[in-house]
């Protein structure tokens, strides 16, 4: 299977990139802790997102989790901004609730 996003055309099930990811190592930078508070998730995030800002293989990732609704910040890109993109989460539990 194969997709066009962002210039980039990816194997969706080659998960090569994933060996140079900038993000490894900080997980939880990426994905929430339970009963995390709104003002602790832009904290988190804005962190997430400076790493991912450095990534050689942002744009990958990014296909990735839009094409494989994702939960967490990946590609630079939360999980709200992707629902709204149009890259409907399956289960959308915390963009239902934050009114995204
Ligand atoms: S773009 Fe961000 S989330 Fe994706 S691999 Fe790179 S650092 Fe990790």
């Amino acid at each position: 299977m194969e997709a066009v996003e962002l210039g980039v055309r990816l194997a969706l099930d080659d998960d090569d990139w994933m060996d140079v990811a900038a993000c490894k190592g900080l997980t939880h930078l990426f994905f929430p802790a339970p009963a995390e508070r709104p003002q602790a998730r832009q904290r988190r995030e804005a962190s997430a997102r400076h790493v991912c800002a450095s990534c050689s293989v942002r744009a990958d990732c990014r296909s990735f989790a839009r094409y494989h609704h994702e939960y967490g910040l990946w590609g630079g890109e939360s999980e709200d901004e992707r629902h709204s993109a149009g890259y409907r989460l399956i289960a959308p539990i915390g963009v239902r609730a934050r009114g995204a």
